[in-house]
Protein backbone atom coordinates (compact mmCIF):
# COMPACT_ATOMS: atom_id res chain seq x y z
CA UNK A 1 0.00 0.00 0.00
CA UNK A 2 0.87 3.59 -0.75
CA UNK A 3 1.20 4.63 2.81
CA UNK A 4 2.06 8.17 1.70
CA UNK A 5 -0.90 9.32 -0.01
CA UNK A 6 -3.11 8.05 3.12
CA UNK A 7 -2.70 11.25 5.60
CA UNK A 8 -1.16 11.24 8.74
CA UNK A 9 -4.92 10.96 10.83
CA UNK A 10 -5.56 8.11 9.05
CA UNK A 11 -1.88 6.42 9.64
CA UNK A 12 -1.88 7.24 13.35
CA UNK A 13 -4.95 4.63 13.64
CA UNK A 14 -5.81 1.29 13.69
CA UNK A 15 -8.61 -0.87 12.57
CA UNK A 16 -11.44 -1.50 15.72
CA UNK A 17 -9.49 -5.01 17.19
CA UNK A 18 -12.93 -6.37 17.96
CA UNK A 19 -13.63 -6.39 14.13
CA UNK A 20 -10.10 -7.82 13.50
CA UNK A 21 -10.89 -11.10 15.92
CA UNK A 22 -14.32 -11.66 14.14
CA UNK A 23 -12.29 -11.14 10.97
CA UNK A 24 -10.14 -13.77 11.99
CA UNK A 25 -12.51 -16.51 13.72
CA UNK A 26 -14.94 -15.99 10.16
CA UNK A 27 -11.39 -16.79 8.74
CA UNK A 28 -11.31 -19.97 10.44
CA UNK A 29 -14.76 -20.86 10.60
CA UNK A 30 -14.18 -20.57 6.28
CA UNK A 31 -11.26 -23.25 6.63
CA UNK A 32 -13.95 -26.29 8.14
CA UNK A 33 -12.94 -24.99 11.54
CA UNK A 34 -15.80 -25.00 14.67
CA UNK A 35 -15.40 -21.64 15.93
CA UNK A 36 -17.27 -20.49 19.16
CA UNK A 37 -18.06 -16.60 18.39
CA UNK A 38 -17.52 -14.73 21.09
CA UNK A 39 -16.56 -11.81 20.28
CA UNK A 40 -19.98 -10.14 19.11
CA UNK A 41 -20.67 -6.97 20.33
CA UNK A 42 -24.26 -6.63 19.30
CA UNK A 43 -27.74 -7.96 20.17
CA UNK A 44 -28.54 -11.62 18.93
CA UNK A 45 -32.11 -10.47 18.63
CA UNK A 46 -33.82 -8.93 15.93
CA UNK A 47 -35.21 -5.82 15.73
CA UNK A 48 -39.06 -6.20 17.09
CA UNK A 49 -41.86 -6.70 14.65
CA UNK A 50 -43.28 -3.18 15.82
CA UNK A 51 -40.33 -1.32 15.01
CA UNK A 52 -39.81 -2.73 11.65
CA UNK A 53 -43.61 -2.17 11.07
CA UNK A 54 -43.27 1.55 11.73
CA UNK A 55 -40.09 1.67 9.62
CA UNK A 56 -41.59 0.23 6.80
CA UNK A 57 -45.05 2.49 7.50
CA UNK A 58 -42.20 5.30 7.21
CA UNK A 59 -41.27 4.92 4.30
CA UNK A 60 -44.34 4.25 2.28
CA UNK A 61 -45.46 7.85 4.07
CA UNK A 62 -43.22 10.28 2.86
CA UNK A 63 -39.70 9.55 4.81
CA UNK A 64 -37.56 9.66 1.78
CA UNK A 65 -36.33 12.81 1.77
CA UNK A 66 -33.15 14.80 3.85
CA UNK A 67 -34.77 15.55 7.27
CA UNK A 68 -33.63 18.38 9.43
CA UNK A 69 -30.03 18.25 9.99
CA UNK A 70 -30.49 17.55 13.92
CA UNK A 71 -33.30 14.95 13.11
CA UNK A 72 -36.81 14.94 12.56
CA UNK A 73 -38.77 16.87 15.23
CA UNK A 74 -41.03 13.62 15.75
CA UNK A 75 -37.70 12.02 16.76
CA UNK A 76 -35.95 14.61 18.77
CA UNK A 77 -39.56 14.85 20.72
CA UNK A 78 -39.07 11.52 21.14
CA UNK A 79 -35.83 11.96 22.99
CA UNK A 80 -37.27 15.05 24.83
CA UNK A 81 -39.94 12.09 26.22
CA UNK A 82 -36.88 9.87 27.05
CA UNK A 83 -34.63 11.89 28.66
CA UNK A 84 -37.10 12.95 31.24
CA UNK A 85 -38.91 9.90 31.70
CA UNK A 86 -36.23 7.75 32.57
CA UNK A 87 -33.11 9.98 33.10
CA UNK A 88 -35.01 13.16 35.13
CA UNK A 89 -33.33 15.80 32.57
CA UNK A 90 -34.91 17.96 30.86
CA UNK A 91 -33.66 19.26 27.27
CA UNK A 92 -35.08 21.07 24.34
CA UNK A 93 -35.41 19.64 20.87
CA UNK A 94 -32.91 22.25 20.16
CA UNK A 95 -30.23 20.81 22.14
CA UNK A 96 -30.59 17.29 20.42
CA UNK A 97 -28.98 16.40 17.42
CA UNK A 98 -29.41 12.66 16.07
CA UNK A 99 -26.55 10.87 14.17
CA UNK A 100 -25.38 8.14 12.25
CA UNK A 101 -25.07 5.78 15.50
CA UNK A 102 -24.05 6.58 18.58
CA UNK A 103 -20.39 6.32 17.27
CA UNK A 104 -20.72 9.16 14.99
CA UNK A 105 -21.98 11.13 17.98
CA UNK A 106 -18.77 11.01 19.90
CA UNK A 107 -16.67 11.50 16.85
CA UNK A 108 -18.22 14.55 15.70
CA UNK A 109 -17.83 15.86 19.19
CA UNK A 110 -14.42 15.45 19.42
CA UNK A 111 -13.51 16.77 15.82
CA UNK A 112 -15.94 19.81 16.40
CA UNK A 113 -13.90 20.41 19.61
CA UNK A 114 -10.13 19.40 20.09
CA UNK A 115 -7.19 21.25 18.98
CA UNK A 116 -4.42 20.07 18.81
CA UNK A 117 -2.21 18.47 21.63
CA UNK A 118 -6.01 18.47 23.38
CA UNK A 119 -6.62 15.78 25.70
CA UNK A 120 -8.92 13.50 27.10
CA UNK A 121 -9.40 11.44 29.39
CA UNK A 122 -10.39 7.68 29.33
CA UNK A 123 -10.84 5.33 32.14
CA UNK A 124 -9.13 2.09 31.29
CA UNK A 125 -10.41 -0.58 30.14
CA UNK A 126 -12.40 1.73 27.72
CA UNK A 127 -14.44 0.49 24.66
CA UNK A 128 -11.49 0.36 21.90
CA UNK A 129 -12.62 3.19 19.83
CA UNK A 130 -12.47 6.15 22.14
CA UNK A 131 -8.45 6.53 21.77
CA UNK A 132 -8.29 6.03 18.03
CA UNK A 133 -11.21 8.68 17.63
CA UNK A 134 -9.13 11.07 19.72
CA UNK A 135 -6.53 10.58 17.91
CA UNK A 136 -7.74 10.94 14.43
CA UNK A 137 -8.86 14.19 15.81
CA UNK A 138 -5.44 15.67 16.81
CA UNK A 139 -6.03 15.23 20.15
CA UNK A 140 -3.97 12.93 22.94
CA UNK A 141 -5.67 10.23 24.62
CA UNK A 142 -4.90 10.42 28.52
CA UNK A 143 -5.89 6.40 29.57
CA UNK A 144 -6.05 6.05 32.82
CA UNK A 145 -5.78 2.76 34.53
CA UNK A 146 -8.77 1.72 36.86
CA UNK A 147 -8.05 -2.05 37.97
CA UNK A 148 -10.11 -4.69 39.31
CA UNK A 149 -9.81 -4.02 42.72
CA UNK A 150 -11.33 -0.46 42.32
CA UNK A 151 -14.29 -1.96 40.48
CA UNK A 152 -12.95 -1.00 37.03
CA UNK A 153 -13.85 2.40 37.86
CA UNK A 154 -12.13 5.97 38.16
CA UNK A 155 -11.90 7.48 41.43
CA UNK A 156 -12.00 11.03 42.08
CA UNK A 157 -7.96 11.19 43.39
CA UNK A 158 -7.35 9.53 40.02
CA UNK A 159 -9.34 12.01 38.28
CA UNK A 160 -7.62 15.02 39.90
CA UNK A 161 -4.19 14.41 39.08
CA UNK A 162 -5.02 13.56 35.36
CA UNK A 163 -6.53 16.51 34.48
CA UNK A 164 -4.37 19.29 33.48
CA UNK A 165 -5.11 22.78 31.50
CA UNK A 166 -4.85 20.95 28.16
CA UNK A 167 -7.90 18.65 29.36
CA UNK A 168 -11.04 19.33 26.99
CA UNK A 169 -13.27 15.97 27.77
CA UNK A 170 -13.39 13.42 30.36
CA UNK A 171 -14.76 10.40 29.02
CA UNK A 172 -17.56 8.13 31.30
CA UNK A 173 -18.87 4.79 30.01
CA UNK A 174 -21.42 3.25 32.40
CA UNK A 175 -22.54 0.50 32.28
CA UNK A 176 -19.15 0.09 30.10
CA UNK A 177 -18.05 -1.80 27.68
CA UNK A 178 -15.73 -3.97 28.14
CA UNK A 179 -16.13 -4.27 32.34
CA UNK A 180 -19.85 -3.57 32.37
CA UNK A 181 -19.25 -1.55 35.57
CA UNK A 182 -21.66 1.03 36.21
CA UNK A 183 -21.19 4.07 38.64
CA UNK A 184 -23.17 4.75 41.68
CA UNK A 185 -24.97 8.12 42.96
CA UNK A 186 -21.94 8.05 45.75
CA UNK A 187 -19.10 7.70 43.04
CA UNK A 188 -21.05 10.02 40.19
CA UNK A 189 -20.84 12.75 43.52
CA UNK A 190 -17.23 12.26 44.57
CA UNK A 191 -16.36 12.72 40.59
CA UNK A 192 -18.53 15.50 40.12
CA UNK A 193 -16.48 17.20 43.14
CA UNK A 194 -13.27 17.23 41.35
CA UNK A 195 -15.08 18.18 38.40
CA UNK A 196 -16.69 21.36 40.13
CA UNK A 197 -12.54 22.63 40.49
CA UNK A 198 -12.23 22.43 37.22
CA UNK A 199 -14.88 24.53 35.14
CA UNK A 200 -13.02 24.18 31.61
CA UNK A 201 -13.56 20.26 31.42
CA UNK A 202 -16.33 19.10 29.31
CA UNK A 203 -17.80 15.55 29.79
CA UNK A 204 -18.92 12.96 27.68
CA UNK A 205 -21.35 10.44 29.04
CA UNK A 206 -21.79 7.34 26.56
CA UNK A 207 -24.59 5.74 27.75
CA UNK A 208 -24.96 3.81 25.10
CA UNK A 209 -25.44 0.70 27.50
CA UNK A 210 -27.78 2.45 30.10
CA UNK A 211 -30.59 -0.51 29.35
CA UNK A 212 -28.80 -3.36 30.03
CA UNK A 213 -28.69 -3.47 33.84
CA UNK A 214 -28.71 -6.32 35.75
CA UNK A 215 -30.09 -7.33 39.30
CA UNK A 216 -33.39 -5.08 38.97
CA UNK A 217 -30.87 -1.68 39.49
CA UNK A 218 -31.45 0.91 36.78
CA UNK A 219 -28.27 3.03 35.20
CA UNK A 220 -28.16 6.22 37.00
CA UNK A 221 -27.29 9.85 34.85
CA UNK A 222 -24.34 11.87 36.38
CA UNK A 223 -26.65 14.85 35.29
CA UNK A 224 -29.28 13.37 37.23
CA UNK A 225 -26.56 13.10 40.28
CA UNK A 226 -24.56 16.19 39.30
CA UNK A 227 -27.25 18.69 37.44
CA UNK A 228 -24.76 21.81 37.85
CA UNK A 229 -22.71 20.10 35.14
CA UNK A 230 -25.26 20.12 32.73
CA UNK A 231 -23.92 23.34 30.71
CA UNK A 232 -20.63 21.07 29.93
CA UNK A 233 -21.97 17.68 29.11
CA UNK A 234 -22.80 15.96 26.34
CA UNK A 235 -25.45 13.10 26.74
CA UNK A 236 -24.45 10.17 23.98
CA UNK A 237 -27.18 7.56 23.45
CA UNK A 238 -28.66 5.79 20.55
CA UNK A 239 -30.88 2.48 19.78
CA UNK A 240 -28.38 0.35 18.99
CA UNK A 241 -27.78 -2.01 21.87
CA UNK A 242 -31.85 -1.46 24.00
CA UNK A 243 -33.58 -2.50 20.94
CA UNK A 244 -31.62 -4.31 18.83
CA UNK A 245 -31.05 -2.07 16.35
CA UNK A 246 -27.30 -1.70 15.20
CA UNK A 247 -27.85 -1.98 11.68
CA UNK A 248 -30.43 1.07 11.90
CA UNK A 249 -27.43 3.52 12.47
CA UNK A 250 -29.40 5.99 14.66
CA UNK A 251 -27.64 7.65 17.94
CA UNK A 252 -27.98 10.93 19.16
CA UNK A 253 -26.13 13.87 21.35
CA UNK A 254 -28.03 16.07 24.08
CA UNK A 255 -26.28 19.20 25.51
CA UNK A 256 -25.68 22.66 25.40
CA UNK A 257 -26.69 24.47 22.51
CA UNK A 258 -23.41 25.98 21.45
CA UNK A 259 -21.74 22.32 21.51
CA UNK A 260 -25.33 20.88 19.60
CA UNK A 261 -24.82 23.39 17.14
CA UNK A 262 -20.76 22.77 16.51
CA UNK A 263 -22.04 19.06 15.37
CA UNK A 264 -25.08 20.43 13.41
CA UNK A 265 -22.12 22.51 11.38
CA UNK A 266 -19.96 19.85 11.25
CA UNK A 267 -22.13 17.15 10.22
CA UNK A 268 -24.28 19.43 7.80
CA UNK A 269 -20.70 19.70 6.23
CA UNK A 270 -19.86 15.77 6.45
CA UNK A 271 -22.62 13.00 6.60
CA UNK A 272 -25.90 15.11 6.81
CA UNK A 273 -28.55 14.03 8.49
CA UNK A 274 -29.29 10.70 9.48
CA UNK A 275 -31.50 7.98 7.66
CA UNK A 276 -35.16 9.06 7.65
CA UNK A 277 -36.64 5.55 7.62
CA UNK A 278 -33.85 4.96 10.46
CA UNK A 279 -35.11 8.25 12.33
CA UNK A 280 -38.83 7.29 11.75
CA UNK A 281 -38.21 3.11 13.60
CA UNK A 282 -36.00 5.10 16.61
CA UNK A 283 -39.07 7.30 17.28
CA UNK A 284 -41.05 4.20 17.52
CA UNK A 285 -39.07 2.10 19.46
CA UNK A 286 -37.98 5.38 22.39
CA UNK A 287 -42.10 5.80 22.01
CA UNK A 288 -43.38 1.85 21.97
CA UNK A 289 -43.62 -0.49 24.11
CA UNK A 290 -40.70 -1.15 26.53
CA UNK A 291 -41.23 -4.58 27.17
CA UNK A 292 -38.84 -6.08 24.76
CA UNK A 293 -35.81 -4.41 26.94
CA UNK A 294 -36.77 -6.03 30.02
CA UNK A 295 -37.07 -9.29 27.42
CA UNK A 296 -33.73 -9.21 26.60
CA UNK A 297 -31.98 -7.96 29.88
CA UNK A 298 -33.91 -11.14 31.42
CA UNK A 299 -31.61 -13.34 29.05
CA UNK A 300 -28.92 -11.57 29.21
CA UNK A 301 -28.96 -12.05 32.79
CA UNK A 302 -29.15 -15.39 32.67
CA UNK A 303 -26.37 -15.70 30.30
CA UNK A 304 -24.23 -13.74 32.44
CA UNK A 305 -24.61 -15.72 35.87
CA UNK A 306 -24.38 -18.89 34.35
CA UNK A 307 -21.14 -17.74 31.90
CA UNK A 308 -19.35 -15.72 35.36
CA UNK A 309 -20.05 -19.21 37.34
CA UNK A 310 -18.51 -21.58 34.53
CA UNK A 311 -15.54 -19.06 34.42
CA UNK A 312 -14.76 -18.88 38.16
CA UNK A 313 -14.91 -22.72 38.05
CA UNK A 314 -11.85 -23.05 35.59
CA UNK A 315 -8.59 -22.63 37.60
CA UNK A 316 -6.38 -19.84 36.52
CA UNK A 317 -9.48 -17.60 35.20
CA UNK A 318 -11.50 -15.26 37.28
CA UNK A 319 -14.33 -12.82 36.44
CA UNK A 320 -16.17 -10.18 38.72
CA UNK A 321 -19.78 -10.22 37.88
CA UNK A 322 -20.74 -7.45 35.52
CA UNK A 323 -23.52 -4.87 36.64
CA UNK A 324 -24.73 -4.37 32.94
CA UNK A 325 -23.70 -4.63 29.23
CA UNK A 326 -23.06 -7.70 27.33
CA UNK A 327 -19.92 -8.81 27.98
CA UNK A 328 -17.31 -10.35 30.72
CA UNK A 329 -13.90 -8.63 31.40
CA UNK A 330 -11.92 -12.28 32.24
CA UNK A 331 -8.81 -12.36 34.34
CA UNK A 332 -6.55 -14.59 33.09
CA UNK A 333 -3.35 -13.88 34.96
CA UNK A 334 -3.64 -16.94 36.00
CA UNK A 335 -2.45 -17.96 32.82
CA UNK A 336 0.24 -15.96 31.80
CA UNK A 337 3.52 -17.81 32.31
CA UNK A 338 1.97 -21.15 31.33
CA UNK A 339 2.72 -23.59 28.34
CA UNK A 340 0.82 -25.31 26.04
CA UNK A 341 2.12 -28.62 26.18
CA UNK A 342 4.70 -28.83 23.96
CA UNK A 343 3.99 -25.17 22.51
CA UNK A 344 4.78 -21.83 23.31
CA UNK A 345 5.08 -19.96 26.36
CA UNK A 346 1.71 -17.74 27.07
CA UNK A 347 3.41 -14.40 27.86
CA UNK A 348 0.53 -11.75 27.37
CA UNK A 349 -3.45 -11.71 27.15
CA UNK A 350 -2.65 -11.89 23.53
CA UNK A 351 -1.19 -15.09 23.69
CA UNK A 352 -3.68 -16.61 25.56
CA UNK A 353 -6.24 -15.23 23.26
CA UNK A 354 -4.83 -16.84 20.38
CA UNK A 355 -4.13 -20.11 21.83
CA UNK A 356 -8.00 -20.43 22.53
CA UNK A 357 -8.66 -19.29 19.35
CA UNK A 358 -6.05 -21.67 17.68
CA UNK A 359 -6.53 -24.66 20.08
CA UNK A 360 -10.28 -24.71 21.29
CA UNK A 361 -11.82 -22.76 18.57
CA UNK A 362 -12.98 -20.34 20.84
CA UNK A 363 -12.90 -16.07 19.61
CA UNK A 364 -12.75 -13.82 22.23
CA UNK A 365 -10.70 -10.29 22.80
CA UNK A 366 -7.52 -9.74 24.25
CA UNK A 367 -7.99 -7.29 26.74
CA UNK A 368 -4.50 -5.30 25.70
CA UNK A 369 -7.26 -3.98 22.90
CA UNK A 370 -8.99 -2.23 25.87
CA UNK A 371 -5.95 -0.82 27.62
CA UNK A 372 -5.85 -3.42 30.72
CA UNK A 373 -3.74 -6.23 30.95
CA UNK A 374 -4.32 -9.43 31.50
CA UNK A 375 -7.92 -9.80 30.91
CA UNK A 376 -9.99 -11.18 27.49
CA UNK A 377 -13.32 -10.02 26.83
CA UNK A 378 -16.05 -12.59 26.71
CA UNK A 379 -19.56 -11.69 24.69
CA UNK A 380 -22.60 -12.87 26.31
CA UNK A 381 -24.61 -11.94 23.47
CA UNK A 382 -24.99 -15.01 22.12
CA UNK A 383 -27.00 -18.05 22.65
CA UNK A 384 -26.45 -20.03 26.14
CA UNK A 385 -26.25 -23.19 24.07
CA UNK A 386 -23.13 -21.17 22.69
CA UNK A 387 -21.83 -20.10 25.71
CA UNK A 388 -21.44 -23.32 27.34
CA UNK A 389 -20.12 -24.63 24.50
CA UNK A 390 -16.94 -22.09 24.42
CA UNK A 391 -17.08 -22.36 28.54
CA UNK A 392 -16.75 -26.15 28.08
CA UNK A 393 -13.41 -25.98 25.62
CA UNK A 394 -12.16 -23.26 27.58
CA UNK A 395 -11.89 -25.49 30.43
CA UNK A 396 -10.36 -28.38 28.32
CA UNK A 397 -7.52 -25.88 26.67
CA UNK A 398 -6.89 -24.49 29.80
CA UNK A 399 -6.62 -27.36 32.13
CA UNK A 400 -3.93 -28.79 29.48
CA UNK A 401 -1.41 -25.74 30.33
CA UNK A 402 1.23 -26.96 31.87
N1 LIG B 1 -20.23 3.14 22.68
C1 LIG B 1 -19.86 1.93 23.14
C2 LIG B 1 -19.28 1.82 24.49
C3 LIG B 1 -20.02 0.79 22.33
O1 LIG B 1 -19.65 -0.40 22.80
C4 LIG B 1 -20.56 0.94 21.04
C5 LIG B 1 -20.70 -0.22 20.13
O2 LIG B 1 -20.09 -1.25 20.27
C6 LIG B 1 -20.95 2.21 20.61
C7 LIG B 1 -20.76 3.30 21.45
C8 LIG B 1 -21.49 2.45 19.22
O3 LIG B 1 -22.86 2.46 19.18
P1 LIG B 1 -23.64 2.78 17.81
O4 LIG B 1 -23.99 1.46 17.20
O5 LIG B 1 -24.86 3.54 18.24
O6 LIG B 1 -22.75 3.58 16.95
Amino acid sequence: MNQSRIAQRVRRIKPSPSTAAADRANELRREGKSIVNLVIGEPDFDTPPSIRQAAAYAMEHGATRYTAMLGTLELRQAIVAKLARENGLTYAPTEIIATNGAKSAIYSALAATLEPGDEVIIPAPYWVSYPDMVLANDGTPVAVACPEHQGFKLTPAQLESAITPRTRWLLINSPSNPTGAAYSALEYRALAEVLARHPHVLVMTDDIYEHIRFDGRQTLHLLAVAPDLRDRTLAINGVSKTYAMTGWRIGWAAGPRDLIQALETLLSQSAGNCCAVSQAAAAAALNGDQGFVAECVAIYQERRDRTAQRINAIPGLSCAVPDGAFYLYVNCAGLIGKSARGGKRLATDGDVVMHLLESAGVAVVAGAAYGLSPYFRVSIATSIETLMEGMDRMARVVADLV
